[in-house]
C-alpha cells in the first residue's frame, strides 16, 4: 500500500521544530522513520504533515556528567550497539541495543523515537524504565522533565503532549557494584519480544529492581519480585513474589502469558544474581 497524501517539512533546530510543532498544521514528527514510515503505507498512522528532525544537530549531541549521560533523541540503536556513545549501565544499554531487529533497523531507529512511539513490545521502554530514565521534553513554551516510568501510560499512550519532543534520554550512571539480567523471549531473531525482563541487583547498596516489558501495556515494575531478589529468595518464594506482582498489575494475561513472563522474569533475576 502508499500511504494517504502528506506534506514534508525539516526542521533545522530544536527551535525550529517546536515552533512548527506549535503551528496550526500540527504534523507529526518523523525521526528515524522505522516504525511511524510502515505505519503510514499501512495506513495505521494519518499524518497530513510530516515534521522531519533527523537532521538536528543538538539531538544527535551526547553529554556526559559525573552522575549521568544525556542522550540526545536522535542517537541510533546502532550508536550504541557499537559503543559510539558512553555507557553508563555496565553495558545493559549495549547489550539490549544489540538485540532490537535487525542490523539495518537498527542503523536507523532512533532512541527518541522507540520512546515516543511506546509500542508495548519495544526494548528502550523497559530498558530506560529500569535504568531510572528521565526525558527532556521540549514545547515552544516550555521545558519540562519526566521520568520513563511516568512519561509512559499504556500501549501507544504517552505524556507526550501534541506540541512537545522529545529531546533527550538522561540515564543515571550505575554504580559498578550493580549487575544486570536481561531475558528476552522472541518468536524470531529480529522481532518484537513475547516477552521481556530487565533485573538489576547491588548488594552492597541493598538496590533492586525488575522490570517487566511485552506485557501489551506500559512496562511493570516488580516490587515484590526485586525484593524477593535482593532477599536472597529462593525460587518458589521468587514465583510468588512474581505471582503477585503480575496480579497486582491489574492485567488479563492468558495462562500461558502468565508462564511465560514468570520465566523471563526469573531468568533476568537468576542472570542478576550469578555475577
Ligand atoms: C522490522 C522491524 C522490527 C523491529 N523490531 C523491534 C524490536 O525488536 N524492538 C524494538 O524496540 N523496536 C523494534 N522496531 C522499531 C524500531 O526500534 C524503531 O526504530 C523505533 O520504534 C522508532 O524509532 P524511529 O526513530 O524510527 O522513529 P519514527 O518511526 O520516525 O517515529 C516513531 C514515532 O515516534 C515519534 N517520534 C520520533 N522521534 C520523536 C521525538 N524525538 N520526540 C517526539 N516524538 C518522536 C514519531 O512521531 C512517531 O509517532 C522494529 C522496527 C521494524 C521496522
Amino acid at each position: 500500500m502508499k500511504p494517504a497524501p502528506f506534506t514534508y517539512e525539516a526542521a533545522a533546530s530544536v527551535r525550529d521544530a517546536v515552533e512548527r510543532l506549535s503551528s496550526s498544521a500540527s504534523p507529526r514528527i518523523l525521526a528515524g522513520g522505522q516504525s511511524l514510515v510502515p505505519m503510514l503505507n499501512l495506513r495505521l498512522a494519518p499524518a497530513d504533515a510530516l515534521l522531519d528532525i533527523s537532521r538536528i544537530p543538538e539531538l544527535r549531541a551526547v553529554e556526559e556528567r559525573p552522575d549521568a549521560i544525556r542522550y540526545g533523541a536522535l542517537i541510533t540503536h546502532t550508536a550504541f550497539e557499537d559503543g559510539a556513545v558512553p555507557d553508563g549501565s555496565n553495558g545493559l544499554m549495549r547489550h539490549a541495543a544489540a538485540n532490537i531487529a535487525y542490523r539495518a533497523v537498527r542503523t536507523r531507529g532512533t532512541i527518541g523515537g522507540a520512546i515516543a512511539l511506546a509500542d508495548p513490545a519495544a526494548d528502550w521502554i523497559t530498558v530506560t524504565i529500569a535504568l531510572e530514565a528521565m526525558l527532556h521534553l521540549t514545547s515552544a513554551t516550555e521545558k519540562r522533565r519526566i521520568s520513563v516510568q511516568d512519561f509512559v501510560r499504556g500501549p501507544y499512550f504517552t505524556a507526550l503532549g501534541d506540541d512537545e519532543l522529545i529531546e533527550a534520554i538522561e540515564v543515571p550512571k550505575r554504580p559498578d557494584t550493580e549487575r544486570w539480567g536481561y531475558s528476552k523471549v522472541v518468536v524470531k531473531t529480529g522481532e518484537y519480544a513475547e516477552s521481556m525482563t530487565i533485573a538489576l541487583l547491588d548488594k552492597a547498596r541493598k538496590f533492586s529492581r525488575v522490570v517487566l516489558g511485552a506485557t501489551d501495556g506500559a512496562p511493570i515494575v516488580m516490587a515484590e519480585a526485586a525484593a524477593a531478589l535482593l532477599g536472597g529468595a529462593d525460587e518458589d518464594a521468587k514465583k510468588a513474589a512474581i505471582s503477585s506482582d503480575l496480579m497486582r498489575s491489574k492485567h488479563d494475561f492468558s495462562a500461558a502469558k502468565r508462564i511465560l513472563h514468570t520465566t523471563t522474569v526469573l531468568r533476568a533475576m537468576k542472570q542478576s544474581s550469578a555475577a
